[in-house]
């Protein structure tokens, strides 16, 4: 390669960037994965033909640029009107184009830009995105059982009511805890920016907060089908919301930005939910054998509403199990900072790897 680039070509904000560390894919042959949240389960056999059947000459051309009939399967689905809804590459697209549509960088201004705000620990892209998009970045602790703190608490751990935008995961990630929806709501009526209630694991939960998307017109849900509807590859999400904050974000965003193959595959996964349905079940049934035998061995595991566990692991540090785990070709998710990182994050897998896992667990305990 040609001498290094100049750094004075990339913009000062870029050099100093921390990039997001996704969950590694490594291609390890009889590897268990149980890091990325990803459904142990394929997509259902109608949604594999149809992408199969729309794989054809057809592929020359742009798709769908507002995913039309997407949004408005979505909006019969969730009982709002089309205009509610806007479809991206993925929620992590809509999470960005919410901080480019919302927040208004600090470096630039002298009066001082937007903050944005969220819980910790929770998703670790929204630092990211809130130093990408130059914000003031405050990330409040949740409590330590990871319950929210008491809403009059909030403005004293640093909580700010009037931030631009407050990103919130729920039912939480990586503590897999629901939150309830009158609290939610609660804090989403004292908040003067605006609020997002990330659900991208809600389908594993007992509540949703999808009626606070049309209860507060500055509160969107964000869905997505990578998780419960096994279409991470495809990168398919949702927001719900005011029909002036959907057009506001429908501005920013680019004119093709969902792939065609995508739209294909989630207006046939809508179309057979049943399949879906009973895939959660089977999911939820299965953490909760994991988190009973997981218990029986000395983990402490916390209670989940999503695909995953958080659970504290006996007898040696999270960071020895990981690499003990990985050595038996279980690869699941541990975090350095200090809140979690007794934990691991262990995906739920099929029933047979999670035996795999309980077994693999107790060996390595002996
Ligand atoms: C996985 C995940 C997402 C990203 O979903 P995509 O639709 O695949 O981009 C968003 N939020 C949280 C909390 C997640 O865990």
């Amino acid at each position: 390669m040609a001498a290094r680039a100049p750094r004075s070509l990339i913009r000062p904000l870029v050099q100093q960037l921390h990039a997001y560390v996704p969950g590694e894919q490594p291609k390890i042959p009889g590897l268990i994965k149980l890091n990325t949240n990803e459904n142990p389960y394929p997509p259902s056999p109608k949604v594999l033909a149809a992408v199969k059947a729309a794989v054809d000459g057809r592929l020359r051309l742009y798709p769908n640029p507002t995913a039309s009939a997407l949004r408005e399967k979505l909006a019969k689905l969730h009982g709002f009107a089309s205009e509610n809804i806007i479809v991206g590459n993925g929620s992590d697209e809509l999470l960005a184009l919410a901080t480019r549509t919302f927040v208004e960088p600090s470096s630039k201004l002298a009066t001082g830009g937007s903050t944005v705000q969220f819980f910790s620990p929770s998703y670790s892209l929204y630092p990211v995105l809130a130093e990408i998009a130059g914000a003031l970045t405050k990330a409040v602790p949740l409590n330590s059982d990871f319950s929210l703190p008491a809403l009059s608490a909030l403005p004293k751990l640093g909580w700010d009511f009037k931030a631009a935008l407050s990103l919130i995961t729920t039912p939480n990630a990586p503590s897999g805890r629901g939150f309830s929806t009158a609290e939610l709501d609660a804090l989403c009526a004292k908040s003067k920016g605006i609020v997002v209630l990330d659900e991208a694991y809600v389908d594993f939960a007992r509540e949703n907060a999808m009626a606070l998307a049309l209860k507060h017109p500055h509160v969107l849900v964000s869905r997505t089908f990578s998780k419960a509807y096994s279409l991470c590859f495809q990168r398919i999400g949702y927001f719900v919301g005011h029909a002036d904050l959907i057009a506001a974000l429908d501005k920013m965003r680019d004119s093709y930005n969902v792939n065609g193959l995508g739209q294909v595959a989630a207006l046939a996964t809508l179309d057979d939910l049943p399949h879906y349905r009973r895939n959660f079940r089977r999911i939820i049934a299965t953490r909760d054998l994991v988190t009973a035998e997981l218990t029986g061995l000395g983990w402490a595991v916390l209670p989940s509403q999503t695909n995953f566990i958080l659970a504290k692991p006996p007898l040696f540090p999270a960071e020895e199990w990981l690499a003990k785990l990985r050595a038996m070709k279980l690869l699941v998710r541990w975090f350095k900072y200090p809140a979690v990182r007794d934990y691991l994050r262990i995906t739920i897998g099929s029933e047979a790897e999670m035996k795999t896992f309980v077994r693999t667990a107790r060996t390595l305990a002996k």
